[in-house]
C-alpha cells in the first residue's frame, strides 16, 4: 500500500518564507497568520492522508460502473465526499454571497495540494464544480447565480465542462452541438460530447452541466460558440428539483488512469439549457476561468509526482541492493540500501527539486491570480495570462516524467500493479492531455502571449528576474549558485525571445520552437522560485530558524536544481535557434 504525508512544513514554507502571504497588501491576505494557515494545511492533510488517500487505489482498481443510465462511483468515494462536504473544503474561496468562505485562491491551492496528490481523480469530482460554479459566476445572470450556485458551492450539486465532441477537442470552432432558441428564453440543446469528466455519478443530487453550443444561425466557425447551464433536473421557481432534462450519459471510457472519475459521452436530445452571458461570447466565457483550472491542472502534475517521489524514498531507505561505492552503510547487514548510490540520489534528487520549485511556482500563481481579482491588478492579471501555459505545460510534462522516474526507484517491482507505483503515472499522464493538449499550451504562449499586449508582460517578467538579480548582486551566499545560474538561463529565455520576434514572418520556424520555448520558461520559472527560496531559507536561518535542518535542506535541494536542472536552457535555445527546416523537412508521404 503506497504512502502518503501531507507536506506542511513545506507548503507553510512557500506560503510565508516565501510568498510572505499575511504582509500583502491583497484584501483577505491579513487573515492568513502562520498559526489560521498551519491549521488549514493539517487538517487538509489529515484527510488527504487518512479518508481520500486509502480510497486511491480503491478507485483505481474497481474504477466507475454504468448500469440503466446510472454511473456507480467506487466503494467509499460517496461517504468521503460527504465527508468533504461537511468540512466546508468544497467552498474555501467561494463567493459567501453564495455560501462560500470567501479565503484567498492561495489558501485554497494550498489546502487543494494533499487532496490531489492523496487522490486525484476523486478530487475531480469537486475541482469541475469549482470551474462550472467560476464560470457561472463571472457569467451567468443575478437570477442564474441565485438558482445554482449556492448548491454548487457546497457540491450538493456538482458541475462539469462540455467542450469536446467525437470530431473536435482542440479545434472547437468545429462544433456540431446546436442550441434552438424557444419562446421562453430557453434553448434546446441537440448533440453529443466526449470525455465529460464526472459527467454522471451517484454522489450528488443534481448535476450542472455546462456545455458549448452553436445557436442556429449564428457566426461560422469559433465566434458562434455560446456557453449554457444544461441541468439534468431542471430546477423549480421554489429551487426544488423537476423534471429530468433530455440529458443522458450514452457510456463511460475504459481508460489508461483516473478510473474512480466517470468519463462520460453525454447526449444531448433537445435538453433545455439556458445561455449563460451573450450569445456567441462562449468561448470569452471559458476563457476567463482558463487561468485557475490550468493552474489547477499543473498543480496535479507536480501533486502525482509528490506522492510518487515520497514512496520512492521510502523504498530507496528500504530495498538492499549493493553496496556503498566509498564502503559500506549496513555493514551488518548483506547489502546496503538503495539510497546509498549515486544515480539513485540523483533520480531522487531531480524529483525533489522539481516538486519543491513547482509548489513555489503554482502558489505564486495562485497569488497573483489573488491580487489580478482583489486589487484589479492589470500586470498581476496579465503576467498570470503569459504563466498559465507554463504553469499547465511544463508542470504536468515534468510531474508525468518524475512519476516515471520514482517509479524507477522501485525497478521491476515499479512495473507490478501491486505496489501502486504505476497509478500515479498513469494518473499523472492525463494532466498533459485535457485542458487543452500541452502542445497547444506551447502554441498559446508563443503564438499569443508573448505578443499580448504589445510584449508587456513577458518584457516585465524579463524585468523582475533582473531586479531579483541586481537587488542581491552583493549577496556572496547566493551569487556562485543561484543568481549566476538564474542570469544564464534568464539570458537563454530572453535570446530565444528576440529569436521568435525575429522570426515572426516565418511562423513555421516559430512555432518548431514552441514546446522548447515552454519548457525553458518553465526551468526560468523554477530557477527564480529557488533564487527566492534560497534567500529566504537563509534569511530563517541568519535569524537563527529552530528547524535548521529544514532550511539547510532547501538551500542544498535548491542548488541542485540551479546546477542539475536549470542549464537545460543551453539545449532548448540551441533548438529552437536550429529553426523549423529540420522539422518540416520531410513530406507527409515520409513519414
Ligand atoms: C480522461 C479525460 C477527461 C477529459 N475531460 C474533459 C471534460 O471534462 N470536458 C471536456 O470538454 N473535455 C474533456 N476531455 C477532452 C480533452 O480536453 C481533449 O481530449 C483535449 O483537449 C484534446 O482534444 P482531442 O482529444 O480532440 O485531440 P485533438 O484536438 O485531435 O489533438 C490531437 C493532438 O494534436 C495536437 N494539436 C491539435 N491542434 C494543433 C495545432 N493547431 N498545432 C499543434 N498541435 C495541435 C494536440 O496537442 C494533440 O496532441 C477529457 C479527455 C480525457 C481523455
Amino acid at each position: 500500500m503506497p504512502i502518503y504525508n501531507a507536506p506542511t512544513k513545506d507548503l507553510q514554507f512557500v506560503l510565508h518564507d516565501l510568498l510572505n502571504v499575511s504582509e500583502q497588501d491583497i484584501p483577505g491576505f491579513d487573515d492568513l497568520d502562520r498559526d489560521f494557515t498551519g491549521a488549514v494545511i493539517e487538517e487538509a492533510g489529515r484527510i488527504a492522508a487518512e479518508v481520500l488517500h486509502p480510497l486511491n487505489v480503491v478507485g483505481d482498481t474497481e474504477g466507475c460502473t454504468l448500469e440503466n443510465g446510472v454511473v456507480r462511483t467506487p466503494t467509499g468515494f460517496k461517504a468521503a465526499f460527504e465527508q468533504m462536504k461537511e468540512g466546508g473544503w468544497t467552498a474555501m474561496d467561494c463567493d459567501p454571497e453564495y455560501g462560500g468562505q470567501g479565503l484567498p485562491y492561495v489558501m485554497h491551492s494550498a489546502a487543494q495540494e494533499p487532496f490531489v496528490s492523496a487522490n486525484m481523480a476523486f478530487n475531480m469530482y469537486q475541482g469541475l464544480t469549482h470551474g462550472a460554479y467560476s464560470a457561472i459566476h463571472a457569467h451567468g445572470s443575478d437570477a442564474q447565480k441565485q438558482t445554482y450556485l449556492p448548491k454548487m458551492v457546497t457540491c450538493e450539486w456538482t458541475g462539469t465542462m462540455n467542450l469536446t465532441e467525437p470530431h473536435c477537442g482542440t479545434d472547437l470552432g468545429l462544433m456540431r452541438t446546436k442550441a434552438v432558441p424557444q419562446a421562453d428564453g430557453s434553448y434546446k440543446i441537440t448533440g453529443q460530447k466526449i470525455f465529460i469528466s464526472a459527467g454522471e455519478h451517484d454522489m450528488a443530487e443534481n448535476i450542472i452541466h455546462l456545455v458549448l453550443a452553436k445557436i442556429e444561425g449564428g457566426p461560422e466557425g469559433i465566434k458562434g460558440v455560446s456557453l449554457f447551464i444544461v441541468p439534468k433536473f431542471l430546477v423549480n421557481e421554489d429551487g426544488s428539483l423537476g423534471a429530468r432534462n433530455g440529458v443522458a450519459v450514452g457510456s463511460i471510457e475504459e481508460k489508461m488512469g483516473i478510473h474512480g472519475n466517470s468519463t462520460c459521452v453525454m447526449n444531448y436530445d433537445d435538453a433545455t439549457g439556458y445561455l449563460v452571458g451573450e450569445e456567441h461570447k462562449g468561448m470569452r466565457a471559458m476563457f476567463t476561468m482558463m487561468n485557475e483550472a490550468r493552474l489547477g491542472v499543473g498543480l496535479q502534475g507536480y501533486a502525482q509526482a509528490e506522492s510518487a517521489y515520497q514512496n520512492a524514498v521510502a523504498y530507496a531507505n528500504d530495498r538492499l541492493q549493493g553496496r556503498d561505492v566509498t564502503g559500506p552503510k549496513n555493514p551488518d547487514g548483506p547489502a546496503d540500501p538503495l539510497i546509498v548510490h549515486p544515480d539513485i540520489r540523483r533520480n531522487l534528487m531531480d524529483q525533489k527539486s522539481f516538486v519543491e520549485g513547482a509548489r513555489a511556482f503554482t502558489l505564486w500563481g495562485a497569488y497573483l491570480i489573488d491580487r489580478a481579482h482583489r486589487n484589479s491588478d492589470k500586470d498581476a492579471d496579465g503576467l498570470i495570462s503569459l504563466m498559465t501555459p507554463v504553469l499547465k505545460g511544463f508542470l504536468t510534462d515534468k510531474g508525468f516524467e518524475y512519476a516515471i522516474a520514482a517509479q524507477q526507484i522501485y525497478g521491476g517491482h515499479g512495473y507490478i500493479e501491486e505496489w501502486g507505483m504505476s497509478q500515479y503515472a498513469r494518473d499523472a499522464r492525463i494532466a498533459m492531455i485535457y485542458e487543452g493538449a500541452n502542445g497547444v499550451q506551447a502554441l498559446d504562449l508563443v503564438g499569443r502571449k508573448l505578443a499580448q499586449d504589445g510584449g508587456k508582460h513577458v518584457m516585465g517578467f524579463f524585468e523582475m528576474v533582473k531586479t531579483f538579480l541586481k537587488e542581491n548582486e552583493g549577496n556572496e551566499a547566493l551569487k556562485k549558485d543561484f543568481l549566476d545560474p538564474l542570469k544564464a538561463a534568464s539570458k537563454d529565455l530572453q535570446a530565444a525571445g528576440m529569436y521568435f520576434m525575429q522570426n515572426a514572418t516565418k511562423p513555421n520556424n516559430a512555432l518548431s520552437g514552441s514546446y522548447d520555448f515552454m519548457h525553458m520558461m518553465g526551468h526560468v520559472c523554477l530557477g527564480l522560485m529557488w533564487a527566492r527560496m534560497a534567500k529566504a531559507a537563509q534569511e530563517a536561518l541568519d535569524a537563527g530558524a529552530s528547524d535548521k535542518a529544514f532550511y539547510e535542506t532547501k538551500i542544498a535541494t535548491g542548488r541542485y536544481y540551479m546546477a542539475r536542472q536549470l542549464p537545460s536552457t543551453a539545449m532548448h535555445l540551441a533548438r529552437i535557434n536550429s529553426g523549423g527546416d529540420t522539422v518540416m523537412a520531410l513530406d507527409a508521404a515520409n513519414f
